[in-house]
């Protein structure tokens, strides 16, 4: 499980964080997942819950937002987003390793981590 082992080490951290701090309860934790983890949202939320029930954790707010992807073109310099194509199997559009403005090949330099933006504890 791809989600399962990414939490595992998202919560780690977390706890990791709170100890040092010497926190009594962490209530809120903000989560930025890159688009390019293909990680499921609603399965980070669901093993997040699952693995911090009896910990300082437990009961605590779990915010994921999602981090846009971010390409460079190596020919003409672009820097933004993928270009899109829409899938025609899925029906959703999938990024491209294509540069929108020129059409050269791109390199990814964002949205390929899941990043804590913030941990709200009481100590
Ligand atoms: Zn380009």
């Amino acid at each position: 499980m791809h989600e399962g082992s990414i939490t595992t080490q998202i919560v780690e951290s977390i706890s990791r964080e709170a100890t040092r701090r010497k926190a009594k309860k962490v209530t809120e934790v903000k989560l930025t997942i890159g688009e390019l983890t293909f990680l499921n949202p609603e399965q980070v939320k669901f093993w997040y819950e699952v693995l911090t029930k009896d910990t300082i954790m437990a009961g605590s707010k779990l915010i994921v937002e999602e981090g846009k992807g971010k390409v460079r073109c190596l020919k003409c310099s672009y820097e933004g987003s993928f270009k899109y194509i829409e899938d025609t199997v899925l029906y959703t559009p999938m990024p491209t390793l294509q540069c929108p403005k020129c059409n050269s090949s791109v390199e990814i330099i964002g949205g390929k981590d899941c990043v804590i933006r913030s941990i709200k504890m009481i100590i």
